[in-house]
This record gives C-alpha cells, sequence and structure tokens, in this order.
C-alpha cells in the first residue's frame, strides 16, 4: 500500500469570479519529491496555500500526513515547513529573533540549541545578531533554508525556491534540499518555472492550467509520451495546446 504525505480530493478554490482552483484531485507519495507546474496564474501558489493552511478551500478535501486540514491543522502545521523568495521576514527582527518566534510556532523544544544547530549547518553565525531587511540576497537565501529546516520537516513545500538565485546559489539550494530529503526521507512538492531544475529533483510531476490538473508523470515518461528530449519542450506543448498534436 503506498503512503501518501498529500492527498487532495476534488479541491476548489474561488476568489469571487475568478476560478483559481478547479476541482483538482492529485496524491503525492511519501519520500517523494514531486513538482507542481504551471504557467503564471495556473493556479500552483494557491494550492500551496490551501495545503499549508494558509488559505481555505472553497469546497473538497485535503488530507496532509495522514490528518485532515480542515479539522486538525493545528496537529499538522508543527511537522510541515515552506519556503519562498517572495516572503520576506520581518525586516527590523535580527536573524536569530526571527528564527525563535519560528521555533515557538513550531514547537521546537529547545529552540536556542536548534537554531545554533542550523546557524552552524548554513555559516550563519555573524549573521544572527543582524536585523534580516539588511542582508544581501545570498545571505537571505541561507536565513531561509535554516527557517524552512528548523523543526526538520516531514514536508517541504518550496514555492520557486531558487528564483532570481545565481546558478551557483541555486545549485547550492538544490543539493540543501537534497541532502534533508536523502537524511531524513522528507517529502517534498516544489512549484517551479525551471525545468531543468524539475528534472534533476522530481521523481514525479503535476502540471496545472487554468485551476485544472492537465498532466502529470514521472518527468522522463511525459518526455517520451510528448515525443521530446526536455521538460522545457513538454512545458510548451501544454502551455500552447499541442500536446495532442505532439502525442499523436
Ligand atoms: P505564478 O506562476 O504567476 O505565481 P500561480 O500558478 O502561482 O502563478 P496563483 O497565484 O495561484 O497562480 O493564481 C491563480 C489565479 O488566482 C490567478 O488568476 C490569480 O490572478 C488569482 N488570484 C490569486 N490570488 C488572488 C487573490 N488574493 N484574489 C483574487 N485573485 C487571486
Amino acid at each position: 500500500m503506498t503512503d501518501y504525505a498529500i492527498q487532495v480530493d476534488h479541491l476548489v478554490k474561488r476568489y469571487g469570479e475568478v476560478l483559481a482552483v478547479d476541482d483538482i484531485s492529485f496524491t503525492v507519495p511519501s519520500g517523494s519529491t514531486t513538482a507542481l507546474l504551471g504557467g503564471n496564474g495556473a493556479g500552483k501558489t494557491t494550492t500551496l496555500s490551501m495545503l499549508l493552511g494558509i488559505l481555505l478551500p472553497s469546497s473538497g478535501q485535503i488530507c496532509v500526513l495522514g490528518e485532515d486540514m480542515l479539522t486538525h491543522r493545528h496537529r499538522v502545521l508543527p511537522r510541515v515547513n515552506f519556503s519562498s523568495p517572495y516572503v520576506d521576514l520581518p525586516h527590523r527582527l535580527t536573524v536569530r529573533e526571527n528564527l525563535m518566534v519560528y521555533a515557538h510556532l513550531y514547537a521546537i523544544a529547545r529552540p536556542a540549541e536548534r537554531i545554533a544547530q542550523v546557524a552552524r549547518q548554513f555559516d550563519l553565525g555573524d549573521l544572527l545578531m543582524r536585523p534580516a531587511g539588511k542582508l544581501s540576497s545570498g545571505q537571505k537565501t541561507r536565513v531561509a533554508l535554516a527557517k524552512a529546516l528548523l523543526n526538520e520537516p516531514e514536508l517541504l513545500m518550496l514555492d520557486e525556491p531558487t528564483a532570481s538565485l545565481d546558478p551557483d546559489t541555486a545549485d547550492w539550494v538544490r543539493s540543501s534540499f537534497q541532502d534533508y530529503q536523502r537524511r531524513t526521507g522528507a517529502t517534498l512538492l516544489l512549484a517551479s518555472h525551471n525545468m531543468t531544475e524539475v528534472e534533476r529533483l522530481c521523481d514525479d510531476v503535476l502540471i496545472m492550467k487554468k485551476g485544472k490538473i492537465v498532466d502529470h508523470g514521472a518527468p522522463q515518461l511525459l518526455i517520451d509520451r510528448y515525443g521530446r528530449n526536455t521538460m522545457e519542450e513538454v512545458f510548451l506543448d501544454i502551455a500552447r495546446d499541442r500536446q495532442w498534436v505532439a502525442a499523436q
């Protein structure tokens, strides 16, 4: 029997007139790295926000780590974490104060020890007493990683984790997540526009378009099915409605 970290059933999210997520159902196997792909406005961030319990669905069911998100969100949140370059830490708090706030939110038993541990792991020593708003992009990236792994999450959701990073830093971020996963067996769900990243990291891919899941499968399986050489080409086929032509 497959063990699923995420089970989504007939999930819908409306923002007034906008149907951002249109009746999607999918599963994410425990320990896998799954990509959530789709063009701008496809509904990826809205889906991740519902999985994280930040947004309430209009209808449908979400089960995360075996718990119903609507009724037992508080049990799930300490076991999950999230990273996105678009979410800033409060600027005036120092890095240490920021990490301490998260440590309390995640109910970490010995927060000072755990912060010291991630500070060593991500070389934050000199940064801990600096205001979070005064860091360079590379320094912010290291702090964001420390925050994402602070509670040793069983499920890590990443919204474009390497957007706007230089290739060297992006590679380091990917390796850090891969190392963490190999060490802990955690599940990773990743929204990304970087198809090379998807081919390198992901076992499985879900492709969204206009709020719906329009295809899914392992990267190589999708590349073969569309008769292409890369996920970039598969993505373009789907974005430009060429999937049926390509599949024939
Ligand atoms: P991107 O790749 O551009 O980040 P996305 O796939 O993450 O896109 P979402 O941000 O989930 O897409 O947006 C899905 C749809 O919902 C879009 O049409 C967007 O304009 C709309 N939308 C998102 N947030 C809101 C909101 N707070 N109020 C109204 N409409 C919203």
